[in-house]
């Protein structure tokens, strides 16, 4: 295994003239191993945040980076991501992420995806990885081939399968909440809602919104994507994504890439709230947080809003868990009651709504690393 060591440190700061490009730090994180392997053509590189909770569990994702550093700083943030996700989500694991470094118009084979799976395996159990950006169930079974650390394998083959649905249905679970806190009620009935990408997640969602009969309006770069989800459901179609932004909504839900929440974007938004899939929406944690409280958008953090699709995933190494579809519901529909908890805190303490949804992730961890103390 080729391992690199990473030792310059650098600080998080936000640039406004480079949207989404912060400095990130890695003096958190246990362990960061580059992998290279040039016969099949595999540059890779596995963080782990945190394993206070258990092993590391998160996907891989397959994408094409600028540079190096630019794969680096996104496999960081992602990883501490899952940290805060699945211990707010009160699972009993770790944080983790992978990202395989694509070449220009390089696809997925099976030698890099099995070779991918030899290195996870030397981890010897403490990254288990998952499907994510551009990887899906069906490379999860060409990873299977070398190692049993992987998650999300096909239902048929005894997984837990695309995570996508139950990340959509924690989403709608945590818009409830938020309109809860806001409005005093948690009908979606006649709410606008903005729906940024329907791929897998967003065209989930659509359709749990519109069976509410929320008013939808949906964007996508893709045509074919919009062309599918107008086929099925009565939803507006907003052809330009950035005019989603400024649109007076009552729910924007950013289902695509993170980063929207930025300076620029924000200054322009009319919605009373922000709940969506997507992972690291704010560009800037500090800066954009504090932005969103005091512009007064109730935004509830990725991290807690997308937990369904973990908690989905979870299920597979869960064996008295396993195939009981109505607990994996049960368990998400608890992020409702997670989400008040936050929301009331926030509220009391005058705190951007991440601090605190971080912090209770937090203390969840110092709980146990407390008690291993004594
Ligand atoms: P996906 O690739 O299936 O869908 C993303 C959609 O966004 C695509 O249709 C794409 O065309 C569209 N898109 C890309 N850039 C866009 C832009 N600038 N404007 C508008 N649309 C754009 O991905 P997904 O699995 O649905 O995941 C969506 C987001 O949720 C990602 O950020 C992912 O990391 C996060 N997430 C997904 C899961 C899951 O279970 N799939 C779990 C947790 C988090």
């Amino acid at each position: 295994m080729h391992v690199k060591i990473v030792e310059k440190l650098v600080s998080e700061h936000c640039d406004e003239s480079a949207i989404g490009s912060q400095h990130f730090s890695f003096q958190e994180h246990e362990q960061i191993i580059y992998l290279q392997h040039q016969a099949t053509g595999l540059q890779a590189i596995i963080a782990l945040h945190d394993t206070t909770l258990g092993p590391a569990l998160g996907g891989v994702r397959f994408l094409e980076y600028e540079n190096e550093q630019a794969a680096l700083k996104d496999v960081l943030r992602l990883s501490r991501g899952m940290t805060y996700k699945s211990s707010i989500a009160g699972l009993d694991l770790g944080g983790g992420k992978a990202v395989i470094l694509k070449k220009k118009g390089a696809v997925l084979t099976e030698a890099l995806l099995r070779k991918y799976g030899d290195f996870v395996d030397k981890l010897g159990g403490q990254y288990i990885t998952a499907p994510d950006m551009n990887t899906n169930m069906h490379h999860m079974v060409q990873i299977a081939k070398s190692t049993r650390h992987v998650v999300s394998l096909p239902p048929a083959l005894g997984g837990s399968g695309d995570p996508s649905e139950n990340t959509a249905y924690g989403v709608y679970i945590c818009m409830k909440a938020a309109l809860q806190k806001k409005i005093g009620t948690d009908s979606l009935e006649g709410k606008k809602i903005g729906v940024e990408g329907v791929g897998k997640v967003g065209s989930w969602l659509v359709k749990l919104l519109c069976q509410e009969n929320a008013i939808v309006y949906v964007t996508d770069i893709c045509p074919k994507q919009l062309e599918t989800i107008t086929a099925s459901y009565k939803v507006e179609v907003v052809h330009i994504p950035e005019h989603l932004y400024s649109m007076p909504l009552d729910i924007y839900a950013p289902c695509a890439l993170g980063a929207t929440l930025n300076g620029q974007n924000i200054a322009k938004m009319d919605c009373s709230i922000i709940v969506g899939a997507a992972n690291n929406q704010l560009a800037c944690e500090e800066r954009d947080g504090r932005l969103l409280l005091e512009k007064g958008i109730l935004y509830l953090p990725d991290f807690l809003v997308n937990a369904g699709g973990i908690i989905n995933a979870a299920t597979e190494l869960d064996k008295g868990f396993f195939n009981k579809k109505n607990l994996v519901k049960e368990r998400t529909e608890q992020l409702y009651y997670i989400c008040l908890d936050v929301l009331d805190r926030a509220e009391q303490q005058k705190l951007p709504i991440q601090n605190i949804a971080k912090e209770i992730a937090l203390e969840r961890i110092q709980s146990v690393r407390t008690t291993w103390c004594h």
